[in-house]
């Protein structure tokens, strides 16, 4: 029957907000919402076991909370046998609902994936419908305004715009209009490390799995077990009202000292000072408002130090906006590039953390249990590994993607193709995060605990990521010697003669003959 619906409302699986605009013009009695668990979102990526549970389990939470406000949601779950959906996509499922219920008009907010809006619009077109695409209101920045900003501008340059954001929104500003604290970055101030076990950090919160996600724990079990990760210890916020407690938690406990050990890690720790909040934020069981207004409010009242608050506001206002904005404007081009030329494919403990390397297995101990690890080990453990490694930038992105609960596409493109891997060239990161064994020993206390020692650079005792720091310089020299940021590295490769370069090169191919043979 046509036109039994006025608008169907798609929300996809990051997009479980009741205050999202979709919701604004929403007529209870002519509109329905329409949300699907597909076999794809679990394989398009080779999802670890917990994201899966997590997206499909808030999912589930959200679906609920519309119906008991009396919403109409047509809902489809994935069930434990594979038989009974056979592994349909999001255009398949919608189609069959289009068909069944005869909307006039699809509505959805803007995809975070630029693959995912490609693929609505030329379904609506095939289904000769017209589609509504709404803006995310979980950035205070727009894709058109972050263009018009661009637009004037040479490159792209993260400090810049952060300082436009924070003047345009009114954030950590005196009544002046001067940076909080006199300064508009304290980012030497979040770099100190522990001279012993840190001992009094309060963990965030741990929500145990209600029925909802024991159920989506027993379907994820018995369908997708042969994915990476473990279930053992799920305990992530899976409703608004948790990821809010958590939210809460962080403030009250560890926003305090989060600045001064931003970068810190630590044997046994992965979460420390850290808020955990970034997976709800980015299905938006959060809204970037409400975070970054609760940590300048704790700033106000003297429960948190400057640099601990700007610390974390320029995640979530510098960061988070700035790597949306670059994908946006340089998609679809941007999944394609490999500045560097890298071919491997991620080692396989990249998967399951057996490794000697004492840094490596510490940081997966986090990615394989809870799907988490914290910038510093993404950035300087994991991603600098990758980088000299020469794996692939978007295999490293699919890694990326597939293990980590807060990572989508828009998120990890810029963050592990560009940031991490400098896969982009130097779009979003003006040189590539190099660094010997020295950073890594500076930084934590894995070293200690290592087989190998940080400071040798050739032997079989000496620490892998030395070999490979020299050698990923000496491979790219011709690339990266004209970085004026890359100066001093390379002066110092020049000062090596042919006899240690001759050993180190040596001693990197045997190292990734053996990673590559498993
Ligand atoms: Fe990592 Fe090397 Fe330190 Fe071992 S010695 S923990 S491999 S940096």
């Amino acid at each position: 029957m046509a036109g039994k619906y006025r608008n169907l409302i798609i929300i996809l699986s990051d997009q479980l907000d009741i205050n999202s605009p979709v919701f604004e013009d929403f007529d209870k009695n002519q509109d329905i919402i329409w949300m699907a668990e597909t076999q794809e979102e679990a394989t398009r990526y080779w999802n670890h076991k917990l994201k899966i549970v997590y997206f499909f389990s808030a999912m589930r939470h959200f679906r609920d909370e519309l119906k008991e406000k009396g919403y109409r949601v047509f809902y489809h779950e994935l069930s434990s046998a594979k038989s009974n959906d056979r592994g349909e996509d999001l255009e398949a499922v919608l189609k069959k609902d289009i068909h069944m219920r005869h909307p006039d008009k699809l509505v959805v907010t803007q995809p975070g994936d630029f693959a995912i809006q490609e693929r609505l619009t030329k379904l609506a077109k095939e289904e000769d419908l017209s589609l509504d695409i709404l803006t995310d209101s979980h950035f205070y920045d727009t894709i058109e305004s972050f263009n018009d900003f661009q637009d004037s501008k040479k490159g792209y340059l993260l400090e810049t715009y952060y300082r436009h954001l924070r003047k345009r929104h009114g954030i950590l500003l005196t009544s002046g209009d001067e940076p909080e604290g006199g300064d508009w970055n304290f980012d030497k101030e979040n770099r100190e490390s522990f001279n012993q076990a840190p001992s009094d950090i309060k963990a965030p919160i741990s929500f145990r799995p209600d029925d909802i996600t024991e159920e989506v724990i027993q379907m994820v079990r018995k369908r997708f077990d042969d994915h990476p990760g473990s279930l053992d210890h799920f305990d992530l916020p899976v409703s608004r009202k948790e990821a809010l407690r958590l939210l809460n938690d962080f403030i009250e406990h560890r926003l305090k000292a989060f600045g001064k050990y931003q970068d810190a890690m630590w044997t046994g720790k992965p979460f420390l000072y850290h808020s955990r909040i970034s997976a709800a934020l980015n299905l938006k069981l959060l809204n970037p408002r409400e975070v970054v207004e609760k940590a300048e409010d704790a700033y106000h009242e003297g429960d948190a130090p400057i640099n601990s608050v700007e610390g974390f506001i320029r995640q979530i206002i510098g960061w988070r906006e700035f790597i949306r904005g670059v994908y946006w404007r340089e998609m679809p081009g941007y999944a394609k590039m490999n500045h560097l030329g890298a071919q491997h494919d991620v080692p396989s403990f990249f998967w399951d953390g057996d490794t000697d390397m004492e840094c490596i297995h510490q940081s997966m101990q986090g990615v394989v249990g809870h799907a988490y690890a914290h910038h510093i080990q993404r950035l300087m453990v994991l991603g600098l590994f990758s980088l000299l490694y020469g794996t692939h930038p978007r295999k490293f992105h699919e890694w990326h993607v597939a293990m980590y609960a807060d990572a989508h596409e828009w998120v990890s493109l810029p963050n592990a193709l560009g940031m991490s891997q400098y896969g982009d060239g130097g779009i979003v990161g003006t040189k590539p995060y190099t660094a010997s064994a020295n950073y890594i020993n500076k930084m934590s206390n894995y070293c200690k605990n290592c087989r190998y020692s940080p400071n040798q650079k050739t032997g079989e005792d000496a620490c892998p990521f030395n070999a490979l720091y020299w050698d990923f310089l000496d491979r790219h020299h011709d690339k990266l010697n004209d970085n004026r940021r890359m100066n001093f590295q390379m002066k110092n490769l020049e000062k090596k003669d042919d006899q240690e370069m001759k050993e180190i090169r040596s001693r990197a191919r045997k190292l990734k003959k053996d990673w590559s043979n498993g």
